[in-house]
């Protein structure tokens, strides 16, 4: 007899997260074929030697003994009254320990925070390019994600303008993600206050992501958006997954400030999602108080010469003399979005590029087109290798362009001026201070060639 073929329910066709997807599959069977697969799909921390702060570790184990219950819904109270604490020094006053959600990361929460809000149809707001998960969550909950364009020659900025012109009366939430993740960009203040008048104004729920609210570079200065938000709810989702390079600890949250008043049955919606799945992960939570306070280490890997800087400064040279490369230096979180020039290579595919790359360069890339653009000429990087293997990736990359151009239907005969041989630049950068060794350290070692 046949097996019962097992349907997926309909409600997940248009969910995708092709961060890992097939292209993540293949990478994993070259590896099992013994290649040495550079991966840069995902901005994972521990998988590239970083560690949580000790002190986390420690505050975990310390309480280990009171993590073998359930907890209350909403979390430990050490937990949220410490970010309760966090944003109070950030100038939100209004946030109670009643306000914040513990989650089993930030990615349980948006689920949650969406599933209680929408209805059938209902729009929301969200940056194209996206974190997927945002439009994912939205479609699985049967609304409907609009994109507002963050153009790239804006510096992926977005025109509040535009938001307002895509408003309608099924318009329920706004998403911002800032820093953001692809791109990188640091959204100023200016920006922020009218996508929060803007808010105010049509009576929408402000989703904050800001898990990577203290991953900057240089001049960059990031605003809570809670700081602007008082007319209407605003929802600020942090963790430790990134800034604390604990995204196996699963631990993330969500607090809520500004106009709550017509929130109440909204937040007992929550609370009620919250209750279904018991609790979150309770060793996790007794960290989040030893990491919110004291000294947040993570500013010795961005400031000028640490780890995630000297990477994306390696990034930058590479692009700077590349013929074929376009970026904008990131100036936040933990990714580079690199453009590919089409008045060089006109077919660019990025999809096909990555594959490419993987196959012939044994280098895995996110293609732009995974972030929900409409373009098929970017791609992402996570700034999470050491630069010394940052800068034979791009090596590679170039390569792979070089053959490319060459390859394409009327390829101009001029000479490109790529020297494949400089492609990696000249860097300044002290090999000394490296804090942690990447596994990825010799990207030559047991390189495969096809
Ligand atoms: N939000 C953004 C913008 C992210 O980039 C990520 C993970 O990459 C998440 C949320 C999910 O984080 P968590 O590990 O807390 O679930």
């Amino acid at each position: 007899m046949k097996p019962p073929r097992i349907q997926p329910s309909s409600r997940l066709k248009d969910v995708k997260y092709e961060i890992r997807g097939p292209l993540a599959k293949r990478a994993s069977e070259l590896e099992k074929a013994g290649y040495e697969i550079i991966k840069l799909n995902i901005g994972n921390p521990g998988a590239f030697g970083f560690r949580a702060p000790e002190t986390m570790r420690l505050a975990m184990i310390e309480n280990l003994r009171e993590a073998d219950a359930y907890c209350y819904q909403k979390g430990i109270f050490p937990a949220r009254e410490a970010v309760v604490m966090q944003q109070q020094t950030r100038g939100v006053v209004d946030v109670t320990a009643d306000d914040v959600f513990m989650g089993n990361g930030v990615s349980e929460l948006i689920l949650f925070c969406l599933s209680a809000l929408l209805e059938a149809g209902d729009e929301v707001l969200i940056p194209s390019p996206d974190y997927p998960l945002w439009t994912a969550a939205t479609i699985l909950h049967s609304g409907k994600a609009v994109h507002y364009p963050c153009h790239p020659e804006k510096d992926f900025i977005p025109d509040p303008e535009e938001i307002r012109s895509l408003i309608t009366e099924r318009t329920r939430a706004i998403v911002v993600i800032n820093p953001n993740n692809p791109t990188g960009a640091v959204y100023p203040l200016e920006t922020l206050k009218e996508i929060a008048r803007i808010a105010e104004e049509h009576r929408l729920l402000v989703f904050s992501d800001e898990i990577y609210d203290q991953v900057t570079f240089d001049s960059a200065e990031h605003t809570p958006m809670a700081t602007l938000v008082k007319k209407t709810l605003c929802a600020t989702f942090g963790g430790l997954s990134k800034v604390y390079r604990a995204c196996g600890f699963r631990v993330g949250w969500v607090s809520f400030s500004g106009e709550k008043g017509g929130a109440r049955e909204y937040l007992q919606a929550l609370e009620l999602l919250a209750s279904l799945r018991l609790c979150s992960n309770v060793p996790g939570q007794w960290a989040v108080q030893t990491a919110l306070g004291g000294k947040q280490s993570i500013a010795d890997l961005t400031r000028p010469g640490g780890r995630l800087w000297k990477t994306r400064q390696a990034i930058l040279d590479a692009v700077a003399i590349s013929p074929f490369l376009l970026t904008h230096a990131p100036m936040g979180a933990m990714y580079a979005f690199i453009g590919v020039r089409t008045d060089k290579l006109p077919h660019f595919n990025d999809q096909k590029f990555a594959l490419e790359l993987l196959e012939r360069k044994h280098v895995l890339v996110a293609p732009g087109t995974s972030f929900n653009v409409p373009y098929h000429n970017y791609f992402r990087v996570t700034l999470l290798p050491d630069w010394e293997t940052m800068r034979e990736v791009f090596v590679r990359i170039n390569e792979l362009l070089m053959e490319q151009y060459h390859e394409s239907p009327g390829a101009h005969q001029e000479a490109v001026s790529a020297d494949h041989s400089t492609t990696g630049a000249d860097h300044s950068h002290d090999h000394a201070d490296h804090e942690q060794a990447s596994p990825t350290e010799e990207p030559h070692g047991e390189r495969q060639e096809d």
